[in-house]
């Protein structure tokens, strides 16, 4: 290669990951972003994956990484490869140590007592609660006592605060900090164990991640992660900052804030359905019922969305749930519907649904009998008429009525209000003309009998 002149770079395929904490479950915060990960990658062809950010021993619990990767199976947002940073601390102990050895980690001996001290003395002179560097100006001997007298020290990334950190946020746009105006964060603590900020850029980096999305509560953190790739000899990746999601009235209450998938998932909301509502809230396209989370991939574009907070409404939540569940297919339920409820049962009952629970309900509406309704005198002759004609053979719901019709002289709700009690116990439900077949002939005939008899 000529010198000066770099290789083109290759289009990368893209990356992405899902970086949760294993110590909570899921909220609809959190599945956002898993979201939008997953479908920047599938839409790009690209891969998907997760990690366990557990260096938190203390609150982090096999139970809450299981529950998380349940809740991303649920929602189909299947990982191409999972790692653990509990798994990954030699890693983390290499490249820590090439940066001390370049430089850009520095002891810090400060207690939490002694920090929050020079918090108040800065807030008291009008500052901005920034570290003063006190550890990095220690000479080697001070630096040497202060080991000698055991004192603990935490460790700091030294920020370069020679020019400004900028970057192309893909929501935000471009994106400019002061470094100066940053405190050097600390990436280890006293006890040797790491906070979030550094593995998370050592393991972006072994992992080739290409496109970190994530809350903007993470924006901050970006500007000094960013020089973190850059003293690791790493191309930082791309970057977007998620607005944050509200409640319908404005900030998110604190119900939806902690709004658990599970308990979603428990109110009966289908998976489908709160990933089409996450995938365009906050974006300039519509919200709209969809199939599968996979049609949700097609046209993605991290572009759409917006910097205004996305509003997270319940309400439209329901409404989406149940105009999806009246357009789901068979097989998309099949596995989850009663045993022998087959595709032209789901059809006739679908559209009385608004959560796919119910269907067990219509169901056993087709294949139980029902409570002998309360009916006049006259009620139980029609019916006792309309047996006969299924007795007959008058089995569709047209040819029935019709005949009833013409014989009776009943229309409307005299005509159909004691066929349906008499067949289903219901003064409403699925359309008879779908309803009447699965119940069949030998089912009807006994509950019209039933019906008409004193
Ligand atoms: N574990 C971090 C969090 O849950 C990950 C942030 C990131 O995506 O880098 O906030």
């Amino acid at each position: 290669m000529t010198p000066g002149r770099q290789a083109p770079r290759r289009p990368a395929m893209i990356v992405t990951r899902f970086a949760p904490s294993p110590t909570g479950r899921l909220h609809v915060g959190n599945i956002r972003t898993a979201l939008v990960n997953w479908l920047l990658a599938r839409g790009g062809g690209g891969r998907f994956l997760l990690r366990l950010d557990d260096t938190d021993a203390a609150r982090s619990t096999a139970a809450f990484a299981e529950a998380i990767e349940a809740d991303l199976a649920w929602l189909g947002l299947n990982p191409d490869d999972r790692v653990r940073q509990s798994d990954r601390a030699d890693l983390y102990e290499a490249e820590f140590a090439r940066l001390i050895a370049a430089g850009r980690v520095y002891p810090a001996y400060e207690s939490p007592e002694e920090l929050e001290l020079k918090r108040k003395l800065r807030a008291a002179r009008g500052l901005p609660p920034l570290y003063d560097r006190a550890a990095l100006a220690l000479t080697a001997e001070e630096r040497a006592a202060k080991e000698a007298e055991g004192t603990p020290s935490h460790w700091r990334f030294r920020l370069d605060h020679g020019s400004p950190i900028t970057w192309d946020d893909q929501v935000r746009g471009e994106q400019r900090f002061d470094p100066a105006l940053l405190s050097d964060p600390v990436v280890r603590r006293a006890d040797g164990s790491w906070l979030y900020l550094l593995p998370s850029v050592i393991d972006d980096i072994d992992m080739g991640i290409t496109h970190v999305v994530r809350g903007e509560d993470h924006v901050s953190n970006t500007a000094a992660q960013i020089q973190m790739f850059e003293a690791l000899g790493a191309a930082p990746p791309v970057f977007a900052h998620l607005a944050l999601l509200t409640g319908s009235e404005g900030a998110l209450s604190k119900r939806l804030g902690s709004l658990g998938v599970d308990a979603l998932r428990d109110e009966g909301i289908e998976a489908v359905s709160l990933a089409a509502l996450l995938a365009r809230i906050g974006t300039r396209r519509p919200v709209e019922p969809v199939d599968s989370v996979e049609a949700l991939a097609k046209g993605f574009d991290l572009a759409d969305f917006g910097r205004a907070p996305a509003r997270f409404d319940m309400a439209e939540l329901e409404a989406l749930n149940t105009r999806i569940l009246h357009a789901l297919p068979f097989d998309a339920v099949a596995a989850r519907l009663p045993d022998g409820m087959d595709a032209a049962a789901w059809k006739a009952i679908r559209p009385n649904l608004t959560r796919l629970s119910e269907a067990a309900d219509w169901w056993a509406v087709v294949t139980t009998d029902p409570a002998l309704p309360e009916l006049t005198a006259e009620d139980r002759a029609f019916l006792a008429r309309a047996a006969d004609l299924v007795a007959a053979g008058a089995s569709d719901w047209a040819g029935l009525t019709a005949a009833l019709k013409a014989e009776t002289g009943r229309k409307g709700r005299g005509l159909f209000l004691p066929l349906r009690l008499a067949l289903t116990g219901r003064d409403h439900g699925p359309d008879m003309a779908a309803l009447l077949p699965l119940i069949g002939q030998d089912r009807a005939l006994a509950r019209l009998k039933a019906a008409a008899k004193e």
